[in-house]
């Protein structure tokens, strides 16, 4: 006889978002299931120990974290447990036009520590599973297959394609950007191809990047030099799928100078330390991020470009929002009420969408070869500068 097991809450995903999204409900009385697929994220009830043992393996996954991420995290108790000399702090931000035009950040002007930390994937992965095992209010099940999701007043059903079932009031999603709950749920909407590919490499450099952040945005592309411990750095370069191709395909020689002249020799030589990985860029804004007894976070609520490093931090407000919701919900028993699912999607949609239409804006502006944009947005840069209480305002939102 194959039971049905009962939760409040059931997260399909066990990424950096849906892992978030568990530990941040340790205690909060709630019963939780959390199902993953992938076998390679974990093993054996710990995730896969792929954390480096040799300090020169970096991770090609690199993430700018907010301040306002690093606080959900520290207060989930996964914070703690990152090894901290692999942890670069971003002190300030250099980010360039096409014509020279500058527009520099700092944390002292913010008045916070650091503008965000810049830290590898896996570890952060790896810390959040940590914390999920500990957990006694959560069950895991992993590597499993949903094989389908059935919606009644009351309730969902989960089955497991081993034929398992698990009811719950609530199905998160945080599968991803290609959903399967999302479909189940009858969520829909094309995505925005960005005909670019993010292509990220980690480099050892001749210079110090003395904690900044560097940016240039350029007609071809978008090149984003990222601090990590030590005289090393995080390359994002958004870029033409063709061109992506033409750099994975150059001799670590050639990219080195690639990346280097790109970068204007700001900081001299460099040196490929992890090889370069490309990953298609894509937006995906959705009418809707909940449905009868479904929230979305993460990835599959809403995809954005790289080039204001938000994309893991909007799925980590959302994870917190929802984590909230689900604390402050009373005398509510039912934590899948339609009422609370409003309240989720009501708190989010500002900020999902400031953060899709900037990066939008911000892409498609200099992705663009009319010479009067072209001198607006250099002026604009070099205005904006000089503004300190704007600047304020454009940090603030990618602080929280
Ligand atoms: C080049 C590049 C650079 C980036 N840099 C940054 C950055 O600096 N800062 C930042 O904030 N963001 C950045 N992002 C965005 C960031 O990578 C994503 O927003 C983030 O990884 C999304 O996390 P997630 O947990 O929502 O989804 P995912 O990481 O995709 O995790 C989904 C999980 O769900 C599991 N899963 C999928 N389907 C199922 C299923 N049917 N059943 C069970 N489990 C399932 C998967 O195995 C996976 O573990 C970058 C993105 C790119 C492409």
């Amino acid at each position: 006889m194959i039971l049905c097991m009962k939760f409040d809450v059931v997260i399909i995903g066990g990424g950096l978002v849906g892992a978030s999204l568990a530990a941040a409900l340790q205690h909060s009385g709630l019963s939780l299931a959390l199902v993953e697929s992938q076998s390679s994220l974990m093993r054996n009830n710990a995730p896969a120990m792929n954390v480096p043992n040799n300090v020169e393996e970096w991770d090609s996954r690199i993430y700018a974290i907010s301040p306002g991420s690093r606080s959900f995290l520290e207060e989930s108790g996964a914070w703690p447990l990152l090894d901290a000399s692999r942890i670069a702090p971003v002190e300030a931000m250099r980010v360039f036009g096409d014509t020279g035009a500058e527009l520099e950040f700092s944390a002292y002007q913010m008045g916070v520590a650091e503008l965000a930390c810049i830290l590898e994937g896996r570890a952060l992965q790896h810390a959040l599973w940590q914390v999920l095992q500990q957990q006694e209010n959560l069950t895991l099940f992993h590597p499993a297959q949903c094989a389908a999701l059935k919606f009644a007043d009351e309730a969902a059903t989960l089955t497991l394609e081993d034929g398992r079932t698990l009811n719950a009031n609530l199905i998160v999603g945080a599968d991803g950007r290609d959903s399967w709950v999302r479909k189940q749920a009858g969520i829909s909407e094309e995505p925005v191809d960005y005909q670019q590919h993010g292509v990220v490499a980690n480099f050892s450099t001749d210079k110090p990047h003395r904690g900044i952040a560097y940016q240039w945005f350029q007609p071809d592309g978008i090149l984003a030099l990222l601090p990590l411990p030590g005289d090393r750095v995080s390359m994002v370069w958004s870029v033409h799928p063709e061109k992506s191709a033409e750099l994975l395909a150059l001799t670590r020689e050639a990219l080195c100078i690639k990346v280097a002249t790109a970068a204007q020799h700001m900081l001299g030589k460099m040196q490929v330390i992890t090889p370069p990985a490309a990953f298609p860029l894509r937006m995906l804004v959705l009418p809707q991020i909940s449905a009868p007894r479904v929230a979305l976070i993460g990835d599959a609520a809403h995809n954005m470009h790289p080039l204001a490093g938000q994309g893991v931090n909007t799925g980590f407000r959302d994870a917190r929002q929802l984590a909230q919701i689900m604390a402050g919900r009373g005398a509510q028993n039912d934590c899948g009420d339609a009422r609370l699912l409003r309240r989720y999607e009501r708190k989010r949609k500002e900020d999902i969408y400031t953060m899709q239409a900037t990066t939008y804006g911000l892409k498609h502006l200099f992705n663009n070869d009319v010479p009067l944009l072209r001198s607006v947005r250099n002026l604009g840069l070099n205005a904006t500068n000089h503004i300190i209480p704007l600047k304020k305002m454009l940090m603030q939102h990618a602080l929280n």
